[in-house]
């Protein structure tokens, strides 16, 4: 495990939301497809706790009216808390689904690992941070499929990359959230002991893979700030260039794709 010592207390701040928070002050034309979020209802404790969680805050709030504003979506787009399957975007009915018991799974997993004395955050920080880039991943999906958007390579990765792309591009910190949320792919990669086939030929890169990536992301989206990535993760002079390449590369990659729907620039 490799947790950066450099978070310190979270001052969370959307930078493009910091004079559209108060949601009086912006209004969405009537005919614009948005972008929704729904409750199921909760039954067991620990998942009306998680509701109740997340439909109280601030981030969640913060991440609709973000997407709203900026995106010019084609279909109404819905984020359903609950259910038993996800996380998921099911294209047939245009809905990204987060199951409770997926934010019970992770607060479990940073606890367990001691995440939040080692990391200086909150288990809650912990988990709204892997929870924001859960919701941007899977609006990756949507978006693919809403604005019919080429992917070259896999599709999982691009998902990533967005996640990546719309946290440190949007959001103050956002480097942070990424650091968590890859922290958190290099503990679901300790779950597996040996590799099968099946877990090189998936979907999904390998969760050390995707820990990786996200790290570099972070690196090469400010590599004198996050100098410290460099020097834990051992990036040779050569693979700390590519970071920075790469994520200049990926943003202008999206940035690109996404130009036609965006509404402000
Ligand atoms: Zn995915």
């Amino acid at each position: 495990m490799k947790f950066l010592s450099l978070k310190c207390m979270r001052i969370f701040i959307l930078t493009s939301l910091l004079f559209t928070a108060n949601s009086s002050t912006y209004s969405l034309a009537k005919d614009r497809a948005t972008f929704e979020v729904v409750y199921l209802e909760a039954t067991k404790k620990l998942e009306k706790e998680i509701k109740i969680w997340i439909a109280e805050s601030h981030e969640i709030k913060l991440v609709v009216s973000l997407i709203n504003r900026e995106l010019n979506l084609k279909e109404p787009l819905k984020l359903v808390f609950g259910g038993e399957d996800g996380p998921l975007f099911d294209n047939g009915i245009n809905e990204i689904s987060i199951p409770y018991g997926f934010l019970i799974e992770v607060q479990e997993r940073f606890k367990q690992a001691r995440y939040s004395s080692k990391a200086g955050i909150t288990n809650k920080e912990a988990s709204m941070d892997a929870l924001m880039h859960t919701i941007f991943h899977e609006l990756a999906h949507a978006l693919i499929f809403q604005y019919e958007l080429p992917v070259l390579g896999k599709e999982e990765d691009a998902a990533d990359g967005l996640a990546s792309v719309l946290l440190i591009e949007y959001l103050e910190e956002g480097q942070e959230i990424v650091i968590t949320a890859a922290d958190l792919f290099d503990l679901e990669s300790q779950d597996i002991k040996e590799y099968k086939d099946e877990d090189y030929w998936g979907e999904h890169s390998l969760d050390i893979q995707r820990y990786y990536s996200s790290m570099c992301h972070v690196y090469g989206s400010a590599p004198i700030k996050y100098k410290q990535i460099k020097t834990n993760e051992d990036f040779s002079k050569e693979k700390a260039e590519n970071c920075i390449d790469d994520y200049d590369n990926l943003v202008n990659s999206w940035l690109t794709l996404l130009d036609p729907f965006l509404n402000s620039k």
